[in-house]
């Protein structure tokens, strides 16, 4: 079952003077318990492909399946409630909040589905656990390493157990050690059942990934299955 499927997918920017497609026509299908890395130069389409499958920004045409919903026509309202319910994000640079705690940043997710509040503390509790950073819950990011605040940031993508996490460029802001415990901590997830697509400039990255799909100019060129992964699979 897909939890994600576009069918020639397309965006294009226009400003005033200049149209630039971006995406030109993107195939790809996302199934449930993967886990899939998107490369491909500066400038390819890589941002823009990972902000419709956000669902921050409407394509230009084509088709966008969420879950077997069409969502390329969308309200963006529709789509803002379906991203609050079924995202998680990891971005390069975290985006934790500074005021609050490591505690309150994770429990933001959790404040749309209106649990009670003994299940909150106690999805926060086990979310910091799995990321080893429960130690810390009280701390503010800027007292954390960028380790420990990619691991706040991940606690926070998966505390609301989505259907789908986008990470984009996950380690692009640690050094190569905290960066390969990120990616680790990424597969444990997804081998715990997370489908989690993900934008990287890393190679290396990229290996801890089931499926690489390369992109070029706004268009799929090769799509490879991780040898290793499909080994282990
Ligand atoms: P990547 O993430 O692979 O670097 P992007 O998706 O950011 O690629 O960009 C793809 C193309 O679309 C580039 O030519 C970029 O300049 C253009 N682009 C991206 N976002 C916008 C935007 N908001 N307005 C205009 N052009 C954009
Ligand atoms: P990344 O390095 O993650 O690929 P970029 O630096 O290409 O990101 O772009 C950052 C953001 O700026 C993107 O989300 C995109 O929407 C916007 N952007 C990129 N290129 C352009 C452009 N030519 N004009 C306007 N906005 C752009």
């Amino acid at each position: 079952k897909s939890v994600i499927e576009t069918v020639n997918l397309q965006k294009k920017y226009v400003t005033d003077t200049v149209e630039t497609t971006a995406l030109a026509g993107v195939n790809i299908q996302v199934g449930k318990g993967e886990f899939v890395a998107i490369m491909g130069p500066s400038g390819c389409g890589k941002s823009t492909l990972l902000n419709m499958l956000g669902m921050l920004d409407a394509p230009t045409a084509g088709s966008l399946k969420f879950m077997g919903t069409e969502i390329a026509s969308a309200t963006e309202r529709h789509r803002a409630n379906l991203r609050k319910e079924n995202l998680g994000f990891i971005f390069q640079s975290f985006n934790l909040i500074d005021e609050l705690t490591v505690h309150e940043n994770v429990e933001l997710p959790l404040f749309y589905q209106g649990l009670p509040k003994n299940e909150i503390k106690q999805r926060v509790d086990a979310a910091l656990e799995r990321v080893g950073i429960a130690h810390r819950r009280n701390h503010f990011p800027q007292q954390l390493s960028g380790g420990q605040q990619q691991r706040v940031a991940i606690a926070r993508a998966v505390v609301g157990r989505p259907s789908l996490i986008l990470a984009d460029e996950p380690t692009g802001n640690l050094d190569s050690q905290h960066g390969r415990e990120v990616m680790t901590l990424l597969s444990e997830l997804n081998e715990d059942g997370a489908t989690i697509v993900m934008v990287t400039h890393s190679p290396s990255d990229a290996e801890y990934a089931h499926r690489i799909i390369n992109l070029l100019d706004g268009q799929v060129i090769t799509e490879r299955i991780h040898a290793t992964s499909a080994a282990l699979a």
